[in-house]
């Protein structure tokens, strides 16, 4: 098999969400990944190929699709592929008792859920298309289900309205019980100079606070991605399109889907993974470039960051 073939693939199992997050990036639309075309996507990129090491959920909210999860987790063990590791990121409001009894019986899947900090954090830039929904409230209701998975990792976004708070709210997710954290800044969004400042001084707080606190695990310091945007890794969307990177996820980079689209699961041939452009010329435009600009600053401070963790836990 050729080494073109992808430790990571990446299935897009639904652009539906029942959040509509301020700094949300992704497309939203009622498109869901049929079970078949996942299956596809495994057939291709999973059963022949052994350099497959991971397969991610994205969405929307990949739980909506659970059913979908479930079958390409279940399938991949019926292919003896009993060795990949999974993960799957969620707002963790519709995590069910039965979800949450098959991902504490599968401890290969690494639960990702969206956390920035306390109720008043969380209901800042979460926000329900329900008022009556709380996602903070829903989150902490499980909380002894959670904190007893085998893997689960908050992922914690600063955003300009409460990186004032970006500390304080992971001292709150520490008391709360969790020990597993990925950091992100919010990229879409506009970052003033004096925020960034603000940023960067509380990453400095929660750095000192890990380095004297053994017990947190970061998970930015073996998972970092060399852009600040997107992944690298085959990306199946819901209609079986097939991508060299999550970047097409956003609505700021529909443009670009045709150009960078590889091929489809239906009909794919190994010769589409050398299709696509270049990205940095795809990137050319004016309008790209200043998205792109825009998160290459705070990024610039969470490199900083896992940089100095790296260098002082060692
Ligand atoms: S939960 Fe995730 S996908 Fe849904 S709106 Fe929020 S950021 Fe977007």
């Amino acid at each position: 098999m050729s080494k073109m073939l992808p430790d990571t693939l990446i299935l897009m199992v639904t652009y539906r969400c029942n959040l509509n997050c301020i700094y949300c990036p992704v497309i939203k639309s009622r498109s869901t990944m049929p079970f078949y075309l996942a299956q596809k996507a495994l057939d291709i990129f999973v059963s022949r190929n052994p350099y497959l090491k991971k397969i991610r959920f994205f969405g929307g909210e990949p739980l909506i699709k659970f059913d979908v999860i479930k079958q390409v987790i279940n399938s991949c063990g019926n292919m003896g592929k009993g060795r990949i590791s999974f993960d799957l990121t969620t707002n963790g409001t519709l995590l069910s008792k039965g979800i949450l009894k098959f991902l504490a019986d599968n401890p290969r899947i690494e639960l990702i859920l969206s956390l920035d900090g306390d109720s008043r954090t969380q209901s800042l830039n979460k926000v329900s298309h329900n008022p009556r929904v709380v996602p903070y409230d829903l989150l902490v209701k499980k909380l002894p289900f959670l904190l007893k998975l085998p893997l689960v990792t908050v992922n914690m976004v600063a955003a300009p309205n409460q990186v004032r708070e970006f500390f304080n709210n992971f001292n709150h997710i520490l008391s709360l019980g969790f020990k597993r954290f990925n950091f992100l800044p919010a990229y879409y969004v506009t970052w003033k100079q004096a925020e960034l400042k603000i940023l960067r001084g509380e990453f400095n707080k929660i750095a000192s606070s890990i380095i004297r606190n053994k017990n947190v695990y970061v998970k930015n310091l073996s998972f970092c991605s060399e852009t600040a945007l997107f992944n690298n890794a085959v990306v199946v969307d819901c209609n079986g399109d097939i991508f060299s990177n999550n970047l097409i996820l956003s609505r700021a980079f529909l443009g670009l889907r045709n150009r960078m689209k590889l091929g489809n699961v239906r009909d794919f041939r190994i010769d589409d993974l050398k299709k696509g452009e270049d990205l940095s010329s795809l990137m050319g435009g004016a309008a790209y470039k200043k998205i792109i600009n825009a998160a290459e600053a705070p990024d610039r401070i969470l490199t900083h960051f896992v940089e100095r963790l790296k260098y002082e836990k060692s």
